[in-house]
């Protein structure tokens, strides 16, 4: 059966499309937890902002300032491509695109409309259509045809990292039913995040693979509209993966792109052939079961520590998890209290471990006023970081404002995309602290204190997401 094209899903999410109402909810986020006061005004490096109840949400919105960057006109341009009111043009996609894919739009829409999914379809649609892309996206797309990934990096350079790290004996590993899925940031730019996971795997004592010829996960050209590039990265990796029965991963984008998006673009039907969970949901696992815990740290003690959630693994997967009890609900009314209860254990899961390194190792971890569903993107997504670079880097500074203003001494989060974008508007703009990994942190500063030793079904416990789609599959 053949893969779907971009029009395809705009047609199949036409009820969702035309369910939006225009209302511009989308437009705005709440900042400042409920039970915490607010800190009111704070001056940051990009502007001063009011930390307090509803702010605007949309980095597309804030940067370019009229209607049809922000989420309501996005998805009123799929209304009338869909009506035929409208043509794809090179005009309609240069608003479509400067658009980071955060999902924050969509975390906010009383209706439920899955405004990413669309606004991915419609780029799909418009590059289908025969509309060029934009420079830079067509030279992501030009590397990754020729070297499977988009940096240029050649193939046998891949695990290059791994061999440094002395990690050689995981590079197809036989008979290993595990993988670590790396991607091509960690495995070409932030090295340290590899090496940072292969390194806790290894302490851990799992008998992982890194799969040689693995490549791009396809994650910047299903946002892009580069559906037929990402279609064939999905089915090579695929054929690569097959044999394993669960694949880890440290990119947010990686681990999104396979779970969610490899089953909405396969053929009908089909499902992916492994498990999936991201290195992190391991840990706070492993620490509620009381195996492991962390070493006191004098350096790291008393610094004021905050989480910065991916998109990609944190409101993506919230969205997703809303979308699909959504389609089973037969009162949605009584069945909400469960759906946002699942959220929330969702994003609680780094938070096990940060406050578990608060606790051992000393650190004082605190929130930044936008979390979870309603946190800031740190706006390398989208193809928002290759197409608009300061467009891109701006966004992170007002995230890195949004650390500053809490006081914090070291941004982590759990994606390299994220740590680059991060990492690089910090120096750029001068915001003063440290930017980290979680796992990162962990390898780095030696923190890892095994209390007893996990077994490998430990390492292949289905992730929280799985168990309870089992659990639910179960009781139809
Ligand atoms: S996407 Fe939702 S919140 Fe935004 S304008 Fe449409 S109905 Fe309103
Ligand atoms: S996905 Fe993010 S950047 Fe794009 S329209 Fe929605 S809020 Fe704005």
């Amino acid at each position: 059966m053949a893969n779907k094209t971009g029009m395809e899903r705009l047609e199949e999410l036409k009820g969702q499309i035309f369910k939006c109402i225009h209302c511009k909810a989308c437009r705005f986020a709440y900042s400042g937890e409920p039970s915490r006061k607010g800190i009111g005004e704070y001056k940051g490096k990009q502007k001063t902002v009011l930390y307090e109840g509803m702010v605007d949400s949309c980095p597309a919105g804030i940067e370019y300032g009229w209607e049809a960057f922000w989420n309501a006109g996005k998805v009123w341009i799929a209304r009338s491509i869909l009506n035929g009111d409208l043509e794809f043009s090179e005009e309609v996609r240069d608003v479509i695109m400067p658009c980071i894919t955060c999902g924050m739009c969509s975390a906010q829409c009383e209706n439920k409309i899955p405004t990413v999914d669309i606004i991915e379809s419609l780029r799909a649609a418009c590059i289908e259509a025969g509309v060029p892309m934009i420079e830079k996206h067509e030279l992501v797309n030009r590397l990754v045809k020729e070297l499977n990934n988009p940096y240029g990096g050649k193939a046998e350079e891949r695990f290059k990292w791994a061999k440094d790290a002395g990690l050689e004996k995981y590079i197809n590993n036989k008979g290993a039913k595990i993988g670590y899925f790396v991607g091509c940031t960690a495995s070409y730019r932030q090295i340290e995040v590899a090496v940072a996971t292969a390194k806790l795997f290894e302490q851990l004592g799992i008998n992982f693979t890194l799969i040689e010829e693995e490549v791009c996960c396809g994650s910047p050209f299903f946002r892009i509209g580069a559906v037929n590039t990402a279609q064939e990265l999905m089915n090579k990796n695929l054929e690569l993966f097959k044999g394993l029965d669960m694949v880890y991963f440290s990119c947010a984008g990686c681990y999104r792109t396979i779970t969610i998006d490899y089953p909405k673009w396969m053929p009908e039907g089909e499902k992916l052939p492994f498990k999936t969970q991201h290195a992190f949901e391991l840990i706070a696992r492993l620490i509620q079961q009381e195996k492991i815990k962390f070493k006191p740290n004098k350096e790291l003690k008393g610094k004021v520590v905050t989480y910065h959630d991916p998109c990609h693994t944190g409101r993506h997967f919230g969205i997703d998890f809303e979308q699909e009890l959504i389609k089973q609900s037969k009162n949605l009314m009584f069945d909400m209290r469960k759906i946002t209860q699942k959220i929330d254990e969702w994003f609680e899961i780094p938070r096990v471990i940060l406050r578990k390194l608060q606790e051992d190792v000393g650190i004082v971890f605190k929130e930044m006023y936008r979390i979870k569903l309603n946190s800031m993107c740190c706006g390398a997504g989208g193809g928002v970081r290759a197409g608009y670079p300061d467009f891109s880097l701006r966004t992170a500074s007002l995230r890195c404002d949004e650390a500053n203003a809490i006081g914090a001494d070291i941004l982590t989060t759990e994606c390299p995309f994220c740590w680059r974008n991060l990492t690089d508007a910090n120096e750029l703009y001068g915001h003063g602290m440290k930017v980290m990994g979680v796992l990162q942190m962990i390898t780095e500063y030696g923190l890892l204190d095994i209390v007893a030793s996990p077994s490998e079904q430990d390492f292949l416990t289905p992730s929280i997401r799985e168990l309870e789609e089992e659990g639910s599959k179960k009781k139809k």
